[in-house]
């Protein structure tokens, strides 16, 4: 198969353009649905087929399907944005594609050619065009997912059928009223990935197993939880879905340190990207590690001045406040920093258009 042919099919009962207007006013994060979705299904003898372009509604699946049992299944995230001057875009879909395909390896199921995941948001995201919000920061959230279809209970194989999906929410700016540091908890009862485990692959299996660590987090009065090493638990790694950067000196010496992708961490589109940027803003980067006792020393003696999280839904997002079993601390004076500050306008800025694009990273779509 080299192309696609999807197969449009309108719906008939789409919301008025005054609920939609109602809708965007006050979208939130993953809870308002566009009118339709993409679906491309998978079988052994016939490939990718039947694509198309249908009415969002609920799916119908057998209780024995495979993906209920065995949570063969996994997704990504990007987002369309739409700019100043009325045209819309998307940032970086070809590596999302490319990381969809990785995760596909490892969770053994089915490529999707890169050309027909893009042409899929490509579709999708011109066909709701009207529901890509025009307010400062809000854009369209693009979910592309994939699920095992195969009725049976059998556990020895991978299923034999798949089902590609994109759907597509309206989604508000992550932080109204400025942007404000988060605090978070070490966890040491639980790990997200062990080594050759799926860490690496954006399966939901990952998501469900975090909750009881971030139910935790909040029991202790933080907001988020901060993965360590399935071995030592000292090793720092993410935080909750998203990537960390340690900030080391400040002013012209500032420094950036992202832990190394060892196999068990989510390899981020911002996080390449910000490693991409920064030395070109005079800031030099470095893949490495980093022990809660140095996050704690660092802070103390003050070589280590910001922290701060990394992912497309809040782009970037500051640490504030650090706690663990054995103490809690502030990072810096618990503020955001200045070199997070930047990076953060410099990377919205080429995503909405205010700034040049020299990577190549922005996908014209309307
Ligand atoms: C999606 C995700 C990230 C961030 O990836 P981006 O491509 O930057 O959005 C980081 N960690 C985890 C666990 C994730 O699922």
């Amino acid at each position: 198969m080299t192309t696609l042919d999807f197969d449009i099919q309108l719906s008939d009962h789409r919301v008025t353009p005054a609920e939609r207007e109602r809708l965007l006013a006050a979208p939130g994060f993953g809870q308002v649905f566009t009118d339709h979705m993409i679906s491309i299904r998978w079988t052994e003898d016939r490939g990718w087929h039947d694509a198309r372009l249908q009415p969002y509604g609920p799916l119908t699946l057998d209780p024995a399907t495979a993906v209920f049992h065995y949570g063969q299944e996994l997704f990504e995230g990007l987002k369309a944005y739409r700019r100043a001057d009325g045209t819309i875009v998307t940032f970086r879909p070809y590596a999302n594609a490319a990381r969809f395909n990785r995760s596909c390896a490892r969770m053994a199921m089915p490529s999707l050619p890169e050309d027909a995941f893009v042409r899929a948001l490509e579709l999708l995201v011109s066909t709701e065009h009207e529901w890509v919000p025009t307010a400062p920061g809000h854009s369209l959230y693009l979910r592309p997912f994939v699920i095992a279809t195969q009725r049976g209970l059998g556990v020895n194989s991978p299923s034999n059928s798949y089902q590609f999906l994109v759907i597509a929410s309206p989604s508000a700016a992550y932080f109204t009223g400025g942007v404000k540091p988060v605090s978070v908890w070490l966890s040491k009862d639980y790990t997200r990935a062990a080594p050759g485990g799926t860490g690496a692959a954006k399966c939901g299996g990952n998501y469900a197993g975090s909750f009881v660590a971030q139910a935790q987090a909040v029991r202790e009065g933080c907001d988020q939880v901060v993965w360590l090493d399935a071995h030592e638990h000292r090793w720092v790694e993410e935080m909750g879905g998203m990537n960390l950067f340690f900030v080391y000196g400040s002013g012209a010496d500032a420094r950036l340190m992202t832990p190394a992708l060892t196999g068990t961490l989510l390899p981020g589109i911002t996080r390449d990207s910000l490693l991409t940027l920064a030395p070109d803003l005079g800031i030099p980067t470095e893949e490495g590690r980093i022990s809660i006792e140095e996050w704690q020393a660092g802070n103390a003696s003050g070589e280590l001045s910001e922290v701060f999280a990394c992912g497309t839904a809040a782009v970037i997002t500051p640490v504030g406040r650090v706690k663990g079993p054995d103490g809690e601390w502030l990072v810096g004076s618990g503020e955001p920093g200045a070199v997070t500050m930047r990076l953060r306008q410099e990377l919205v800025g080429i995503q909405y258009g205010e700034r040049p694009d020299p990577y190549g990273w922005i996908h014209k779509i309307a």
